[in-house]
């Protein structure tokens, strides 16, 4: 039977704002970007998320089936929206982002009617994958839930992996991330840390946070510079395997996103580390050379995944 991967988290609908002040509709999350580059890479994932039941929740739903993305665990609450946020652009091409999130169906993954049969279904995955900005969403009791849940699928004898997503705003106080990502990177069968985000989160030896479960569980620490390195530790093996420089980086939005993805379903394909990241290399490279998170398809690389 092919290896099911659920993917949690939050989409939102993006408004670009464009010159003359019109707005330009998507929608945008990292989890889901990740989903949809498992999707695209044949990998049989389902995002698992709650959105209300209007008209753009509906959108969003479809485009993910378009994307061969499974919809089966999506939650609707009734009377609820997705969360939204603004891409502004100033004139010297900097952009900002503007959120309205807080009410959003997707906080109410762990929580509500509904909540224990996410659970049970989730539990029967085989790889269940989250991030930093996914354990924002959910508060405390349901970032317990979220923990619980993801003990069930050790127990079933899948695997979790957490990617260190960190945002600042999405926390209430940095004491309260350092204790989540602690938690979430001790419960993890594979890790995907950025240096940034340790060093934002822990301060200069933030490394060591996630080193220290080195032995235990695979690790992907994606380090900083252009073009940057991954070192990976993967039971005796710490392989450091660079990215090849790309011509143009014209926006790095789902770099990590879409590294995580092809990282992983070169792993659930049976390549070894090493090879593994070599892939996530690839498809971030090719995403970073484009405009948004998703890139055509027909800019999607071949990946050497069997
Ligand atoms: P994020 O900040 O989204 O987590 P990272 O900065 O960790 O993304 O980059 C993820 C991956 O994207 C890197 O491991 C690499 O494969 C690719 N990447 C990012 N920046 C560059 C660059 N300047 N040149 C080549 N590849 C890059």
């Amino acid at each position: 039977m092919a290896t099911r991967v659920a993917c949690i988290g939050e989409c939102m609908m993006e408004l670009s704002e464009r010159p003359d002040g019109s707005l330009l509709r998507g929608y945008g999350g990292d989890t889901l970007n990740t989903a949809l580059y498992l999707a695209r890479l044949g990998v049989a994932v389902d995002y698992v998320t709650a959105l209300g039941d209007d008209p753009w929740s509906e959108e969003m739903l479809a485009a993910w089936a378009a994307e061969g993305v499974g919809t089966a665990q999506v939650r609707r609450l009734p009377g609820r929206m997705p969360g939204l946020y603004i891409i502004r652009t100033d004139d010297k091409g900097e952009r900002s982002f503007h959120y309205w999130r807080d009410s959003a169906a997707a906080r109410d993954l762990f929580s509500g009617p509904g909540a224990a049969e996410t659970r049970a279904a989730l539990a029967d995955y085989d790889l269940v994958y989250a991030s930093g900005i996914s354990l924002s969403l959910y508060g405390e009791a349901g970032r317990g839930a979220l923990a619980e849940t993801c003990r069930a699928v050790q127990a079933r004898g899948g695997r979790v992996a957490f990617d260190t997503n960190y945002r600042p705003r999405g926390w209430p106080d940095k004491a309260k991330a350092q204790s989540a990502f602690r938690d979430a990177m001790a419960a993890a069968d594979l890790i995907f840390a950025s240096s940034e985000d340790l060093e934002w989160l822990y301060g200069p030896e933030g490394e060591e946070e996630v080193l220290r479960h080195h032995g235990r569980c695979e690790i992907v620490l994606k380090g900083s510079g252009s073009p940057p390195s991954v070192r990976v530790l993967a039971g005796s093996d710490d392989v450091t395997v660079p990215a090849s420089p790309v011509a143009a980086v014209v926006d790095t939005t789902a770099a990590g996103d879409s590294f995580a993805a092809a990282y992983m379903a070169a792993r659930l394909a049976g390549r070894p580390p090493a090879a593994a990241a070599a892939c996530g290399h690839r498809l971030a490279g090719a995403v970073i050379g484009h405009r948004g998170a998703v890139i055509p398809r027909s800019a999607m690389p071949d990946l050497p995944l069997a």
